[in-house]
């Protein structure tokens, strides 16, 4: 009996040993490459992957016998589609996407159901190119779930980087209690704080439970079911602590802010990120020059609550649609000011607000607002990896990085909009079946796309 146990442990040791020694080599022929945004797109290359990794790009097509140790590669051609890095988008919440009746689910829904719908939604996101996200607020049980399963390899999905829940005052743009009787929504969940200690508090319990970043709402929003504008609501001095706890723990901060002098109070006090960044003037732009902060400019957000605002009457309570007829068309004139005054940009639409998996219409919408097609690529790869300290991880197609790589029938430097169906999806060097059909209610997508 012993003995039969102890034969069938060393089996079960050899299989393992065998199944882990077995590379997964692939190779993939790209027609034109554009390895990294900031350079000159090269034809005819080839990626050489193992497992999860990029080993080489060559020039030339290479067959699996002029690679040692591929003899069984995989052979993907692409050689007549253009091959870039996954997109990234750092302004993502995947646990959910508006609904008519997002205001009661706020209280009958649970974290569990919430992570189950962020390996949906993860999957639309991946399916439209993006590799990467940055979670900006959201149910902290319910996102490090899903982003430590992802890392696990339990499911598929985008590389995911979170904040736990965002940080906001009481009564604020992220105070999801807002409006709702005490019996109702009694206790504001863990990132509500008021004054210095408290914002200390709140920062330290979202790394105490897993956050890879900070995010905090420096304004009010226009999704707040409040009538609280879209300026500055926490105070000077709880920004700095803020940041402060954040950067003393290793953790950057991106901070919500639409309404100007918050914004800058936000900049002064060494945020990493602004997200949306509505009504920056000159000024504000000199100052995240002097800075170094990057613009997230979310102009999907902008352009969907807009939209919805118009379209639908009746969607949103009075102020909340008050807001958005405003800051929508704001956003625009915000990121053609900022890039040219050279303020960094990365790439980030607030997907939530917009549908899971248009994410890619957001390239589009900076492209009308004046950014040229190659800064918008670099701002959805090399600048959004550098934001989110991914650098040595993806962001380029290059030796040694993780294998996020995607590919477009046209060339997206010369039609941006090309992106918005990707071709090829691999991430982490596991290719993504996108013949699955696009959910029919996926709002919104423009005409003639
Ligand atoms: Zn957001």
């Amino acid at each position: 009996m012993f003995k039969k146990t102890l034969l069938a442990g060393a089996m079960f040791v050899s299989l393992t040993v065998s199944a882990v020694a077995q590379d997964k080599w692939k190779i993939i022929h790209a027609g034109t490459l554009l390895a990294d945004a900031r350079e000159e797109a090269k034809s005819e290359q080839s990626i050489v992957i193992k497992n999860k990794q990029i080993v080489e790009v060559r020039d030339g097509y290479v067959s699996a016998s002029d690679v040692e140790g591929a003899a069984d590669a995989e052979m993907i051609d692409l050689s007549n589609q253009f091959v870039m890095a996954g997109l990234i988008d750092t302004h993502t919440h995947i646990l959910g996407q508006q609904e008519p009746n997002s205001r009661e689910l706020r209280v009958t829904r649970s974290s569990q159901m919430l992570t189950l719908m962020g390996v949906e939604y993860g999957m639309r996101t991946l399916r439209a190119g993006f590799t990467t996200i940055r979670n900006v607020g959201g149910d902290r049980n319910a996102i490090f779930a899903l982003r430590d399963a992802i890392n696990q390899d339990i499911v598929m999905g985008p590389r995911i980087k979170a904040s736990g829940q965002g940080i906001s005052p009481t009564g604020g743009h992220g105070d999801s209690s807002n409006g709702f009787r005490d019996d109702v929504f009694a206790t504001p969940h863990s990132g509500i704080c008021d004054g210095i200690a408290e914002c200390r508090r709140a920062v330290r319990t979202q790394i105490k439970y897993g956050a890879d970043h900070i995010k905090y709402v420096a304004t009010g929003g226009v999704l707040s079911k409040t009538a609280t504008g879209t300026d500055q609501q926490f105070t000077d001095e709880e920004q700095i602590a803020l940041v402060e706890a954040a950067h003393a723990m290793g953790r950057k901060v991106a901070a919500h802010a639409h309404g100007r002098i918050g914004l800058e109070a936000a900049l002064r006090a060494g945020v990493d990120s602004i997200e949306h960044g509505s009504y920056l003037d000159e000024g504000t732009a000199d100052l995240f020059v002097e800075t170094g902060a990057y613009l997230v400019p979310t102009l999907i957000a902008g352009y969907t609550v807009e939209r919805i605002a118009k379209e639908q009457p009746h969607f949103f309570i009075a102020p909340v649609r008050q807001k958005a007829l405003e800051v929508g068309p704001m956003m625009k004139q915000a990121l053609k000011l900022a890039h040219d005054k050279g303020v960094k940009i990365a790439f980030g639409t607030d997907a939530g607000v917009n549908d899971h998996g248009t994410n890619g219409y957001e390239l589009v919408l900076m492209n009308e607002a004046g950014m040229p097609e190659r800064a918008i690529l670099v701002s959805a790869t090399v600048n959004a990896a550098d934001l989110m300290d991914l650098t040595a991880v993806t962001g380029t197609i290059e030796a040694g990085k993780e294998a996020d790589i995607i590919a477009s029938a046209g060339n997206p430097l010369e039609d941006i909009g090309t992106l918005m169906n990707p071709t090829f999806v691999m991430a982490r060097g596991t290719e993504i079946d996108l013949n699955v059909p696009r959910p029919a209610d996926l709002f919104p997508w423009p005409d003639g796309y």
